[in-house]
């Protein structure tokens, strides 16, 4: 067997570290933000047929243009979108992937405001787009004056906001998108990605920046189905856009992304979407919960419009990892000093984290 060393690697890759959250088998796994509940068992049900039907066609391509998913996607986003504005692909990190290689690439740069999503630096790498991080304000907040001066000194290519942000769940106000986006235009170069993949667990209805799609070309809004639809093990994430833009991605593609059984399970899960989402309310009030739980634990929360906590104000955050693995439940180390980052799960698995928690902060 050879070793990495010995192979022709692309010298920009040698060193790199692949995406790598730990995949344990563990009772409460509260580590990578999914939605922890299973989904409905009669949607389920639907679903199977769905793929029954797919499964009889399958020595056939499958839709290149997956159409009847973008309707079933336009439709659930609202906002007067089309077809033609719905982008999809397998995972937002795949929709992520191919707006690099389409808007990024050698002698183009990417930014965004860290600390941030892990995986917009390795796409970054892997499509060879130079990367920008900018800090973040105070508790990892975004303003305009922030944002607009980072983008007028760097002039990037691709503009990435993460809203709410992972790791840390920001919220981004929408004027410091609009602010991004008038910087963007006077430096009359580059395209914005908001990326929404915990939008559906926001405190304030409507905070979602697909209302300024409308005039404005060069934003994108990238969402995904693995997070609030429960729906992580399919892989189906989606953006909305100018119809430009999709043709944009069009031309990066790999003809047949998205297979028909994937298109069958995401168009199944669509056509139940109140079923699908019934779980938010409840993991929204979990999120709450931690939040007030970790407070009263005396420990240094962030504001959080997600379906996760960070908080801070730990000594040893990967000794209280370890404690709390020891006792069967995983959380993050997001490799913020002094912090964890705990995805808000069932009633009884965020019980079970609040109070190994709090023994083994009463056993330091
Ligand atoms: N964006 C953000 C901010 C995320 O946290 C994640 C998943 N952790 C993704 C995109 C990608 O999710 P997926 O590929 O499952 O859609």
């Amino acid at each position: 067997m050879a070793n990495l060393e010995d192979l022709p690697l692309r010298a920009d890759l040698v060193g790199q570290k692949p995406y790598g959250a730990p995949q344990l088998s563990v009772p409460v796994s509260l580590n990578v933000n999914e939605n922890t509940h299973r989904i409905p068992e009669a949607v389920a049900l639907d679903i199977i047929e769905r793929l029954s039907n797919a499964i009889l066609n399958i020595n056939r391509y499958p839709d290149r243009e997956f159409w009847s998913l973008r309707e079933a996607l336009a439709q659930y986003l609202d906002h007067s979108l089309q077809p033609e504005n719905i982008w999809a692909a397998n995972g937002s990190n795949e929709v992520l992937q191919q707006i690099f290689q389409a808007f990024g690439g050698p002698g183009r740069k990417a930014l965004s405001f860290v600390p941030t999503y892990s995986m917009y630096p390795l796409i970054a790498q892997g499509t060879g787009t130079d990367w920008i991080g900018v800090p973040r304000s105070e508790n990892f907040e975004l303003t305009t004056q922030l944002v607009s001066e980072a983008i007028r000194l760097h002039r990037p290519d691709i503009i990435l906001i993460c809203s709410p942000n992972n790791p840390t769940g920001t919220p981004v106000d929408l004027s410091v998108i609009e602010a991004a986006y008038t910087a963007m235009e006077a430096n009359g170069n580059g395209v914005l990605v908001i990326d929404e993949a915990y939008a559906e667990f926001s405190h304030q209805l409507g905070a979602s920046a697909l209302g300024l799609l409308e005039g404005r070309p060069k934003l994108m809004i990238s969402r995904t189905m693995s997070k609030a639809f429960a729906f992580a093990g399919a892989r189906l994430g989606y953006l909305a856009a100018d119809s430009a833009v999709v043709d944009a991605l069009r031309l990066v593609r790999l003809p047949y992304h998205l297979s028909a059984l994937t298109q069958a399970a995401a168009e199944g899960a669509l056509a139940h979407s109140a079923e699908m989402l019934a779980t938010v309310a409840d993991i929204k009030y979990q999120r709450d919960r931690i939040l007030e739980g970790l407070i009263a634990l005396g420990l240094r929360v962030y504001r959080s419009d997600a379906n996760f906590v960070l908080f801070g104000g730990l000594d040893d955050p990967e000794q209280v990892w370890q404690k709390l693995l020891d006792e069967g439940i995983l959380i993050r180390n997001v490799g913020l000093p002094g912090t964890l980052r705990v995805t808000a799960g069932t009633e009884a698995e965020t019980t079970a984290f609040l109070a190994a928690l709090e023994r083994i902060l009463a056993d330091n």
